[in-house]
């Protein structure tokens, strides 16, 4: 049995499949002529992108003064700059009219086998730096990380790995992937976001399952308790089939609450949102019972491709969701690149610490070219119904002001072509820095609404970087400080008459939406599969406890304190409810 942490609730019981870091099944796909300039040019960069990552490697070998390890890179580098593999590669992309990825495999397995058929250790050692250097360039090319074992399942599988990026879990089959486990991970990080959008039982930081779990094995997946179990027995199964029996029955109920409002028993309305990552999930808004939905993270439309997407296919992806929503609005957020979330088509540029750097508005702003596309396609989609914009991770005035100058631009153009749009396309912009909190009255006097993101604003608050597992104790989301800095951002939005939402897990989790309600927040967007639990916990509510709850956990003087306070208040108005993470 494996402990780690719950990320996702829900049970899965099926073959396990372990992922290595780096393992792909290339199919070959025909391309047209037109492709192929773009199909080398996709090569190029990722020869490119490589080099920089084993330099990056080698550097860091040498500063540990490991010198002698740090040469095994230059029969890597060299591998890289062949000549021979590089035409044939070109080749064959060129005259059979193949993806590059299988040109690339088909070259070096051939180089490989070659090498490897020798009777000699040395031109063997080659085969496997090869391999690896290979590895690392299809990685690039596909997307970085772990990925394809995933997407051909022939048999539902439970995922195993060290950890998984937030592209391949988007890439999921929902038909065949049970759940996951990995060896790291944190409850906030995309991926474990992305398993609770999709429904997905999901356990992480279980150190280490990867090498523990052997593909094919028969594993039991607890996401509520965060437990993996391997070779159930008759009675694990039996007792774990009771739980799903209990939990099916609670989702029965709170079908029956689906239609009706997110009211305080005394009456007091709160907007409850969705959060979707594809323009596919608007179907789960009102399935799950939400309003609308909260956040777009439009970032998906950018990952696990080649080339980024261009004006109409994005214009394309945001009409269709809101149409697809009929009348309810929809917060399309601009890109959020950056951090764990790494498009492949575009040059890697890395940073010592990207989750400060170059990341979200700060990208979207240093490459104008790209939010410019992004800005035609939002504005093109507001002709069509209630369409909001969302700038992320906003921290100065001066970022807002260039990005609506760049967005009035776009603006004009349109209206110069005569293309409809919305002229009033409310703009809101994401809390998710304490600086940006702190001015949250100067910023109401410049947006429509604000949404307060409290997964990067605990980990920018408290200094916690939100995916390192090995400081989640100290991602405290009922830390005073956050909960005052949340506190500050709502007075300061109703001072001004403005709008404020959260859309971090927070408002997920019902142990703290009586918090967030009580510090004067009306308006939550959680993953749609959680909609029905936090909706449960408001029709429960009474105004005068969450405002109770509010004021001791402003006054407290630990994260423990308010916890406790919390869960005592939930416990006390929907004992049953599922206390899930955030
Ligand atoms: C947040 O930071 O709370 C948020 C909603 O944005 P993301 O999780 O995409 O960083
Ligand atoms: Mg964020």
């Amino acid at each position: 049995m494996f402990h780690g942490i719950p990320v996702s609730s829900g049970i899965g019981h099926g073959p396990v499949l372990v992922v290595g870091p780096r393992s792909f099944q290339i199919s070959s796909v025909e391309i047209p002529q037109t492709a192929v300039d773009d199909e080398i040019q996709r090569f190029k960069r990722a020869l490119v992108k490589t080099r920089e990552e084993l330099k990056a490697i080698q550097k860091e070998l040498c500063r540990r003064a490991e010198t002698s390890d740090a040469g095994i890179f230059d029969a890597h580098l060299l591998v890289l700059e062949d000549q021979t593999i590089i035409e044939e590669v070109t080749r064959l992309v060129a005259e059979n009219r193949i993806n590059v990825e299988a040109a690339f495999s088909q070259t070096t397995e051939r180089f490989i086998s070659a090498l490897n058929a020798v009777e000699d250790n040395y031109l063997r050692d080659r085969a496997v730096d090869m391999r690896d250097v290979a590895d690392r360039v299809l990685g690039n090319l596909l997307g970085g990380g772990t990925t394809d074992p995933t997407r051909n399942l022939k048999v539902p599988s439970i995922i195993v790995g060290h950890d998984l990026s937030p592209s391949v879990t988007a890439q999921f089959d929902r038909e065949k992937v049970l759940g996951f486990a990995t060896d790291v991970g944190s409850p906030t990080s995309h991926t474990a976001i992305l398993a609770r959008s999709l429904n997905l039982p999901a356990v992480v930081a279980l150190h280490d399952v990867s090498s523990q779990l052997r593909s094919g094995q028969d594993v039991l997946l607890d996401g509520y308790d965060g437990i993996v179990i391997r070779n159930p027995s008759e009675s694990d199964l039996f007792r774990y089939g009771e739980l799903i029996r209990r939990h099916e029955s609670r989702d029965h109920e709170l079908e029956a609450i689906r239609e009706l409002r997110a009211e305080t028993l005394d009456g007091v309305d709160v907007e409850l949102l969705t959060n979707i990552d594809h323009p596919d999930e608007v179907d789960d808004v009102a399935r799950y019972g939400g309003q609308g939905v909260g956040l777009f993270r439009t970032e998906y439309l950018f990952l696990n491709r080649g080339t980024l997407p261009d004006e109409t296919e994005q214009f394309e992806a945001y009409r269709n969701a809101v149409q697809g929503l009929e009348g309810r609005p929809l917060v399309i957020r601009t890109l959020d690149l950056g951090a764990d979330k790494v498009a492949a088509a575009l040059p890697d540029a890395a940073e010592a610490n990207p989750a400060l750097g170059v990341r979200a508005i700060r990208f979207s702003l240093a490459h104008p070219s790209i939010f410019i596309k992004q800005l035609r396609a939002i504005l093109r989609a507001s002709a069509y119904g209630p369409v909001k914009l969302l700038y992320p991770m906003v921290s100065t005035v001066e970022e807002l002001s260039r990005a609506n100058e760049l967005l009035e631009a776009c603006r004009e153009e349109l209206k110069a072509a005569s293309v409809a749009f919305d002229a009033k396309l409310p703009v809101g912009i994401m809390i998710e820095t304490p600086t940006a909190a702190m001015i949250a009255d100067v910023f109401s006097r410049e947006v429509d609404f604000l949404c307060i993101g409290t997964n990067d604003l605990i980990q920018y608050g408290s200094a916690v970087d939100r995916l390192n597992e090995r400081i989640t104790d100290l991602y405290q989301p009922t830390h005073p400080g956050i909960l005052r800095l949340i506190g500050q951002v709502v007075d300061a939005g109703a001072r001004e008459n403005v709008p404020v939402s959260v859309c971090g897990e927070m408002a997920a989790d019902p142990v703290l939406v009586p918090l967030l309600i009580g510090l004067g927040v009306r308006a939550l967007s959680v993953s749609a599969p959680l909609t029905p639990q936090v909706k449960d916990v408001i029709r429960k509510l009474k105004m005068a406890s969450a405002e109770a709850l509010a004021q001791s956990a402003l006054a407290a003087v630990s994260s423990e304190e308010v916890m406790g306070n919390a869960r005592a208040l939930l416990n006390r108005i929907a004992p049953d409810l599922d206390a899930s993470s955030t």
